[in-house]
């Protein structure tokens, strides 16, 4: 598709879920700005598809600056506070896309359906003149200088001329969605620095195959995350066993604070609680009630009354415990020496799957580098940054979609803003 125009006021680079809410924002408040969305892929919004399962995760009940981990917390929260959820969740209901909450506060389409996410993006952009042009990969952007202020924006196709640039390109994760990274090293053109990049949100490979046996079982469990030289963090929610590890939200969220940790090449040792509810002497009770109901019970079969029953012969094939000693003669020794198995099950992390399986990228382009209430670069006049390019993470549930509605909110209403004191 050729652009017929090469001539805009603002040129946004990439339409995921930040692209789309910047120039919905900046056409909204600014209904004559001449707003163009270049994306690289044949169509818009594959990432919002697959998100969420298929129904997108748009946010959630409760936002706040600990969800999510880069750069400084003071700067996520006062972009954040732009667009808060109540916004978020009033804008999608005039777009006709009403959210309800689920028990874990994450906010879904009533829809359960991304696509009708997507549909009510695309229509809101068009309908307010924004022109979307897929398939314009940009690969090189000049600032210019003097008389000429703003931007030459180039694709292997053509060359067009914006008054400000948005860099809203994605990080690494899920590549085959369009986010391939090239974004960082237009940032890096226009003056940039970045901060080193590692997938985020991704399933856990685990050595040994402990896992392996348990592939398909889901539970809760709270991880302890232990990084040389830090206190610890504790991670609970679902973790999924499979043929390769450990997946589900647990798993996830912690990939983002294990990769971290060994791109500072600093040791970190992962274990798993589980039964979160439990300390020592309540899970000790309870395996010593169990056994005085059911002296003549075998170890093996007694643990399958607390874990399920295949993951209970597999943690006393892995400690060496017979499975088939009756309750009334477990050594007290192996029994303490289960519960603090069970109570911390080493988890012998080998690494991430990587940015094709990652549902978010760490690292980026730094806070510092914009200025929070417009999302402006501070190195480079005119350019704008947004969503997941920047160095900001969220954790599992809705809050890195949350991220990019509210830097395209800050970053919508400043070019808006802008143009009107040029009288646009
Ligand atoms: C499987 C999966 C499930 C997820 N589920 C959820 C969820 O339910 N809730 C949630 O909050 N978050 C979820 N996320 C994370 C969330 O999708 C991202 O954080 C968010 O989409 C980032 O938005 P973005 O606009 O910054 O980047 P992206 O959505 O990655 O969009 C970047 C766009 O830029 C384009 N582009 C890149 N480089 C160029 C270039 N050089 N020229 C032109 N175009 C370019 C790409 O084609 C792409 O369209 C999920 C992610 C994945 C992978």
């Amino acid at each position: 598709m050729a652009i017929e125009d090469t001539q805009w006021d603002v040129a946004i680079v990439g339409g995921g879920a930040a692209g789309l809410a910047t120039a919905i924002f900046a056409a909204r408040a600014a209904p004559r700005l001449r707003v163009v969305i270049l994306d690289g892929a044949t169509k818009l919004g594959a990432k919002i598809l697959v998100s969420g399962g298929g129904r997108c995760n748009v946010t959630n009940v409760r936002v706040t600056p600990a969800d999510y981990w880069g750069g400084s917390r003071n700067i996520i929260k006062k972009i954040l506070a732009a667009l808060s959820v109540e916004d978020t969740i009033a804008f999608f209901r005039e777009l006709n896309v009403p959210l309800h909450e689920e028990p874990t506060g994450k906010l879904f389409p009533d829809s359960n359906s991304a696509r009708t996410v997507l549909d009510a993006l695309l229509r809101e952009a068009t309908s307010r003149n924004v022109r979307i042009i897929t398939d314009h990969r940009v690969t090189t952007i000049h600032a210019l200088n003097g008389p000429r202020f703003g931007f030459e924006v180039v694709t292997a196709a053509e060359t067009i001329s914006a008054g400000c640039v948005v860099l809203a390109t994605g990080g690494l994760s899920f590549p085959k969605t369009g986010s391939d990274g090239g974004g960082y090293e237009l940032a890096r053109q226009l003056g940039h620095t970045l901060c080193s990049t590692t997938p985020g949100l991704d399933p856990l490979l685990l050595d040994g195959n402990f896992h392996t046996a348990l592939s398909g079982l889901t539970q809760e469990v709270e991880l302890t995350i232990r990084v040389d030289g830090e206190s610890p963090q504790h991670l609970r929610g679902s973790l999924l066993w499979t043929h390769f590890g450990v997946s589900g939200p647990a798993a996830m969220n912690t990939s983002r604070v294990w990769n971290r940790a060994r791109l500072d090449k600093r040791p970190v040792i992962v274990t798993a609680n589980l039964f979160p509810d439990d300390d020592f002497a309540t899970l000790e009770k309870r395996l010593l009630d169990l056994g005085a109901e059911h002296p003549k019970s075998q170890v093996a079969t007694v643990l399958a009354m607390l874990l399920p029953a295949r993951q209970a012969d597999a943690v006393l094939a892995a400690l060496s415990l017979r499975p088939t000693t009756q309750m009334s003669q477990f050594p007290r020794d192996d029994r303490r020496r289960l519960i603090n198995a069970l109570l911390a099950w080493p988890m012998p992390i080998r690494g991430t799957r990587g940015y094709a399986y990652a549902e978010v990228t760490a690292g980026g382009v730094p806070l510092t580098e914009i200025n929070p209430a417009t999302m402006e670069s501070r190195v480079c006049p005119g350019l704008y940054l947004v969503g997941e390019i920047l160095d900001v993470d969220g954790r599992i549930g809705g809050f890195n979609f949350q991220w990019a509605w509210s830097g395209g909110y800050v970053a919508g209403k400043a070019l808006a803003a802008r143009h009107a004191q040029r009288g646009i």
